[in-house]
């Protein structure tokens, strides 16, 4: 098993320079639940023939990969089609009167645009201040950007290796402190691996590039509600929390569907039980605009429900003041769909009352290749619902 995904690995990367040509996007929208209960199984019927190869190789070249279910209240789906599956995945679309329009018409074309601007970045970079926050990196510049960070700033900034991946690459956690015994709040990046723009969102708001006013290093000392939050509390930051996946994903340009790898999100649950006085969890993923706390599994209410929905709704305004990026918000399963085994669900029901849970740009016009000149403007309006949010976490002891 363990050779056969060398294998791919090899090849999918001698294949990676035309892997996606022709590739597209559809947005299917049923019109009924009928038409969606159809769409639904035989997504499952063709998944369930392409999983024999292993799991996190599934859609390497010919399969079907879903990009975004349908939230709840809709019937639309993103779906990325290959080259050989086009003509009969509309052919099966129409013969069932089933609308769908084209959201990228070439897949290739835009992982080729990226590629050019990551190549033009990678000349540029030296320190942190070189380094170009309006590109998408790869984890070797991204864990070199880190060292850099600690160097430069090392009464602010430390590494922590909380464990290791599959693949036996070290996982590395930022600390932002200053003091010793302080309450503290987690944020995390890059869980699943296409996800790109959340980890270059992170990188941004660890250390903002020098046109914006609000940044955990630059700030601190200048922007009086970062020092008061510092002050007062610990930062830990996880900025790629699927090492693995997200080398792949570059190496072979291909950003495939990763499950939650076991060792990974066993060093974060470690890491956080063991730290025992984090008050606030959040983790950043992509794509939908949308900012939601639990529970992703029941209907039920959390406790302080309406003190978090009062919250979400103003760290929503707060980001949507800058850019007008319109973001939906509410608990989990009120605003995406049901889902067991969240992040945002395990912090909680851990004790941390203040979790939440981001879904970042855009709701589907590049999906998941959102285009690296939007890195900064989503990095910047995040930064404004995340202040919001950590805020009221400083002011809100418990
Ligand atoms: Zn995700």
């Amino acid at each position: 098993m363990r050779i056969l995904v060398i294998f791919c690995c090899i090849l999918s990367t001698a294949l990676s320079r035309k892997l996606f040509t022709g590739d597209q996007v559809l947005r299917i929208t049923a019109s009924s639940d009928a038409q969606l209960f159809l769409l639904q199984q035989t997504y499952e019927q063709e998944r369930d023939l392409q999983v024999k190869t292993p799991p996190h190789h599934t859609s390497l070249s010919n399969s079907l990969d879903l990009w975004r279910e349908p939230v709840r209240g809709s019937r639309v789906m993103d779906l990325h089609v290959p080259l050989a599956s086009l003509q009969q995945v509309k052919a099966f679309l129409e013969a069932n009167g089933i609308q769908y329009e084209i959201m990228i018409a070439d897949v290739q074309a835009l992982l080729e645009e990226e590629r050019a601007d990551m190549e033009r970045s990678q000349q540029r970079e030296r320190d942190t201040g070189s380094f170009d926050y309006a590109s998408y990196h790869t984890l070797e510049e991204i864990y070199a950007w880190m060292d850099s960070l600690v160097a430069e700033n090392p009464d602010l900034v430390s590494k922590i290796t909380i464990g290791q991946t599959y693949e036996k690459r070290p996982i590395h956690v930022l600390k932002f402190s200053t003091g010793v015994g302080r309450p503290a709040i987690w944020l995390d990046t890059g869980i699943h691996a296409r996800e790109w723009i959340t980890p270059a969102t992170g990188i941004w708001t660890a250390k903002k590039a020098s046109s914006s006013p609000c940044m955990i290093v630059t700030e601190y000392g200048r922007d009086p509600s970062v020092t008061a939050l510092l002050n007062k509390m610990d930062i830990f930051f996880e900025i790629v929390v699927n090492p693995d996946g997200y080398a792949f994903t570059h190496t072979s340009t291909y950003r495939g569907p990763f499950a939650h790898s076991e060792s990974e999100v066993k060093s974060i649950v470690d890491f956080i039980l063991g730290h025992g006085n984090f008050k606030a969890m959040i983790t950043i993923h992509s794509y939908s605009q949308m900012l939601m706390y639990p529970y992703g599994y029941t209907d039920t209410p959390a406790p302080n429900a309406d003190e978090l929905h009062a919250l979400t709704k103003r760290a929503v305004d707060a980001l949507e003041s800058l850019h007008g990026t319109k973001y939906t918000f509410g608990s989990m399963i009120s605003t995406i769909y049901p889902a067991s085994g969240t992040t945002a669900d395990w912090g909680y029901k851990n004790g941390l009352r203040y979790s939440f849970t981001f879904e970042l740009r855009d709701t589907g016009r590049y999906g998941f290749l959102l285009p690296a000149n939007q890195i900064i403007p989503t990095a910047q309006e995040t930064w404004l619902a995340l202040m919001t949010l950590m805020e009221h976490v400083r002011d809100h002891p418990y």
